[in-house]
C-alpha cells in the first residue's frame, strides 16, 4: 500500500489517538469500565503495532474499499449464482424439462444493481441457454441501450427456467416448483432495483393478481428492492402503441438506477 495513495486512516495516526487523548479521557470514567476500556485498547494498540509491524500503512477508506465493505454481507455471507446453478443441475423437478433443449438460467453481471425478470424462456433462448435473445430480446437490449445500460450492466433471468411448449403460458405448478430458484438468484445478487418484465413477473413477485396495466409505472417493493413492472418486450411488439408506457416507465428506473 503506497503511503502517498492511502485514503483513510494511518496506522501512526490512529495509534497517536488511541494513545494520548483517550487514555487521558477515561480517567474520569467510572473504575471498572475505565480498565476494561484500558485492556481493550491497549489490546488495539498490540494489534496495530503488530500490522504496522508488517508494514500495513493504515485502514483504507477509498470509494473502492468502501463499495466492497458495503457489499461484504452478500459475497460473505450468501451463497452464489454459481451455486445455485450447481444445484439447479440438470433440473427435471417440472413436467417442462421433457420437451427443453437447455435451462436458461440467467446472464450477466451478478453484481448487478438492477436485475430484469422476465416470464419464460422462448424458441431461440431453448436454442441458446441465454435469456431474452430473440425478437423480443433485441428490443429488449434497445431499450437498455435508449437509458445509457448495456446488458452485461445489467443481469436478466425469468420466471420460470424452462420453455413452455409452444410459448404457452407458464401454469401454476411450473411456477411454483421454479420460483424459488429465481428467489434465491434474487438473494445471491442484492440488487437495488427490480424490473419486473409482463404479467407473470409482475404478479409472481409481488404475489398479487392485480392486471400489469394497473401494476407498471410504479414502484413497488420485493424484499426490501425496490420493484418497477412494465410490459414485456413481446408484448410491445404485438402492441406498439404501447412504446409511449414503456418509455416512461424506463425513464422512471433511469432515474432511480443514477440514484443508487
Ligand atoms: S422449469 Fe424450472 S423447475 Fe421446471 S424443469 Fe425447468 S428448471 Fe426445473
Amino acid at each position: 500500500m503506497q503511503s502517498s495513495k492511502l485514503t483513510g486512516f494511518r496506522t501512526s495516526d490512529i495509534l497517536y489517538y488511541i494513545s494520548v487523548p483517550m487514555t487521558e479521557s477515561v480517567r474520569t470514567f467510572h473504575d471498572g469500565f475505565s480498565q476494561n476500556f484500558l485492556e481493550i485498547t491497549e489490546d488495539f494498540k498490540g494489534y496495530l503495532q503488530y500490522m504496522k509491524g508488517l508494514r500495513y500503512e493504515g485502514v483504507a477508506l477509498s470509494a473502492e474499499a468502501l463499495s466492497i465493505l458495503g457489499d461484504w454481507d452478500r459475497w460473505a455471507m450468501g451463497e452464489t449464482l454459481d451455486m445455485i446453478q450447481k444445484d439447479l443441475g440438470n433440473c427435471q423437478r417440472c413436467k417442462l424439462h421433457k420437451r427443453r433443449k437447455h435451462i436458461v438460467f440467467g446472464a450477466g453481471n451478478p453484481r448487478a444493481k438492477l436485475v430484469l425478470v422476465g416470464e419464460a424462456p422462448g424458441h431461440e433462448e431453448d436454442i441458446q441457454g441465454q435469456p431474452f435473445v430473440g425478437e423480443a430480446g433485441q428490443l429488449l437490449t434497445k431499450v437498455l441501450r435508449a437509458i445509457g445500460l448495456t446488458r452485461e450492466d445489467v443481469y436478466i433471468c425469468n420466471v420460470i427456467k424452462c420453455r413452455p411448449p409452444g410459448n404457452r403460458n407458464p401454469e401454476p405448478d411450473e411456477i411454483a416448483t421454479c420460483i424459488p430458484f429465481l428467489r434465491r438468484q434474487l438473494r445471491a445478487i442484492r440488487p437495488k432495483l427490480i424490473c419486473a418484465l409482463g404479467t407473470f413477473a409482475a404478479q409472481t413477485l409481488l404475489g398479487t393478481n392485480i392486471p400489469i396495466s394497473r401494476l407498471r409505472g410504479h414502484f413497488h417493493t420485493y424484499e426490501g428492492i425496490r420493484l418497477l413492472p412494465t410490459y414485456h418486450p413481446a408484448f410491445l411488439l404485438r402492441n406498439p402503441s404501447k412504446k409511449r408506457d414503456v418509455w416512461e416507465d424506463m425513464q422512471k428506473l433511469q432515474k432511480a438506477y443514477e440514484r443508487v
